[in-house]
């Protein structure tokens, strides 16, 4: 099966009220294990939407969303955060990391939250981080590490749990650009060193033409680049 499947997606906020924005109108959208796909769009468009959507933090009004196919529009709260926390990691413009823990434990956590023992927790961890150049880094807090370290750090927190999908939204908008094409290649280590099927959305088109292929989100439907 896909690693993800989005059928007929439409999503409209404030829905019925004069002001509704009808923001995805139709969106149909698969992408394949270890497929690394960008979206491209425009501010507004709707990429934090269809993101969310696709990783289970927002409902559709209508359409269908399959994660590994598996239908997941079906299932009640408790079993989406379930599905979401094993099958799905995000990256966010801003690292999000917890400023009061060290490097290791922000990638430690969830996987003891996810029932991972210690030992295997820390060892999965560090294995992470080596792989993306900051194994050095692992007893810093946040606030000790540079902005591409930061990130870097997020995408094995991300990565904890062996998701099945990537879902990034913009995970080097913050950067400088010399920094960000640095910090992506690792993102895309990762990704290829995992098998992981990812979304990226992008603003950067540079970055988009290194992904295997370019989807843009383009008046509430999603359309090759
Ligand atoms: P992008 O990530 O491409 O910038 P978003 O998905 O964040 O776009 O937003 C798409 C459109 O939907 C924008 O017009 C935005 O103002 C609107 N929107 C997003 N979230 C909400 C919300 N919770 N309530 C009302 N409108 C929203
Ligand atoms: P990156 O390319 O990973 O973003 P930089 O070129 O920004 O790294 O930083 C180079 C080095 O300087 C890094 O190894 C980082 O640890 C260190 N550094 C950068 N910013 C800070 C900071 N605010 N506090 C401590 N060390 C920092």
């Amino acid at each position: 099966g896909q690693a993800l499947a989005l059928r007929g997606i439409r999503k409209t906020y404030n829905l019925g009220l004069p002001t509704a924005v009808e923001v995805l109108r139709g969106v149909d959208l698969a992408i394949a294990p270890g497929e690394v796909v960008a979206l491209v769009a425009p501010s507004g468009a709707g990429k934090s939407t269809l993101l969310h959507i696709a990783g289970l933090l927002d409902t559709p009004d209508e359409g269908q969303v399959q994660l590994n196919g598996t239908d997941m529009t079906r299932l009640g709260d408790r079993q989406r955060t379930l599905a979401r926390r094993d099958l799905v990691g995000f990256v966010y413009q801003f690292h999000h990391l917890l400023p009061e823990f060290t490097a290791l434990e922000n990638i430690v956590l969830p996987q003891l939250a996810h029932g991972t023992p210690r030992k295997a927790a820390e060892d999965r961890a560090r294995d992470l981080m080596d792989r993306v150049g900051v194994g050095p880094r692992a007893l810093h807090r946040p606030a000790q590490l540079s902005g591409g370290e930061q990130q870097r750090v997020a995408f094995c927190r991300a990565l904890a749990n062996a998701p099945r999908l990537l879902l990034a939204d913009e995970p080097t908008g913050n950067l400088d650009p010399d920094t960000s094409d640095r910090v992506f290649e690792a993102l895309m280590v990762l990704v290829r060193s995992t098998g992981l099927a990812a979304l990226i959305a992008t603003h950067n088109l540079g970055l988009a033409s290194r992904m295997d292929r370019v989807l843009r989100l383009d008046a509430g439907r999603v359309v090759p680049a």
